[in-house]
């Protein structure tokens, strides 16, 4: 690197497996820019140091992953999204002040923009199936774009009345057991549980109750076309899929550190599509 060169790293326990660095690369070597980003395999009990460290090791920020999150934004100044969402996955250095935010918030939403452009103009229900990280930065988003009701659906309970008291009324809760019942209003469905993803289990749910003009979002993308948006292709639906959440979800991170707000093109989509396709086929199980 020169010495106008920058880096930033995704730190994760274990970290092999994020498409981060080949994101940032080719964004990095596409614009021209004198820089790095590397993976950092940092276990939990030596995470804070290595945060704390950042400047030193050459860093101007990081992405954090499993099992990070939470303890990257007690360790920061959060935004008000990683505050909301309850976790970090974006850092940076700001002066001698490490700040933070959640950038799957603007991911998810900025994905839909550009699979559905104007999606949220009429945006009464919502239906989002799941309540864990992912699904606290997907009820944020929503309630940032005005959505009036947002219907989560899970398996645990508890987890899901944990975002209404987050997010406040309009979340309702919905067992897992009755997941088909609130399809028949909802302009969205989201999946935001693993379900669906290679080695994980089928979803079963029963999208002919859907409206004809729902939007259909999976955020799992391996494998990239989930059967939960096969079907709703074949129903005609509008879908937005995994991969695309996963590039916009990087664009913040790389503006902070680098100083250009990159392009999610096609030309990205395709290289990652490429490192993805030996990981396609998935269980089914949507009628
Ligand atoms: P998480 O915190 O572990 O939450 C997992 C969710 O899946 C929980 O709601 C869990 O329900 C539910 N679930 C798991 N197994 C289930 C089963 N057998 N039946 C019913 N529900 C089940 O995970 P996360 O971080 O939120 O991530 C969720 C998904 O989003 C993952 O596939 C992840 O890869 C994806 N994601 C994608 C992006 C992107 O950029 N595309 C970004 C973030 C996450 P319980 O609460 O009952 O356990």
């Amino acid at each position: 690197m020169t010495t106008a060169a920058r880096a930033a790293c995704i730190v994760g326990w274990p970290v092999g497996h994020s498409r981060s660095p080949l994101i940032h690369n080719y964004w990095l070597k596409h614009y021209g820019i004198a820089g790095e980003y590397r993976r950092e395999a940092v276990p939990p009990d030596e995470f804070a140091a290595f945060v704390k460290n950042l400047a030193a090791r050459g860093y101007a920020g990081a992405n954090v992953t499993l099992p990070h999150k939470e303890a990257a934004l007690k360790l920061s100044q959060p935004d008000d999204r990683a505050e909301a969402v309850g976790a970090a996955n974006t850092l940076w250095l700001d002066g001698a002040s490490l700040r933070s935010t959640n950038t799957d918030v603007e991911g998810f939403l900025d994905n839909l923009d550009a699979c559905a452009p104007g999606w949220d103009g009429d945006l009464r229900t919502a239906v989002v199936l799941g309540a864990g990280g992912a699904a606290r930065a997907v009820v944020y988003g929503l309630v940032l774009r005005g959505a009036s009701r947002i219907v989560i659906v899970n398996r645990t309970l508890d987890r899901a009345a944990e975002l209404r008291r987050r997010f406040g009324e309009r979340v309702h809760v919905v067992g897992w057991d009755k997941r088909d019942e609130p399809l028949a209003d909802a302009e969205l469905l989201v999946n935001a549980t693993t379900l669906g993803m290679e080695h994980q289990g089928g979803l079963t749910l029963d999208i002919a109750q859907l409206p004809g003009h729902a939007l259909v979002a999976d955020l799992v993308y391996v494998p990239l076309l989930t059967p939960l948006l096969t079907a709703a292709k074949a129903r005609g639906l509008r879908t937005a899929d995994g991969l695309g959440m996963l590039l916009h979800q990087a664009v913040r991170g790389f503006t902070l550190w680098f100083g250009k707000k990159p392009d999610v093109t096609e030309e990205l989509r395709a290289l990652v599509e490429t490192d993805l396709t030996a990981s396609a086929g998935a269980p089914g199980g949507i009628s």
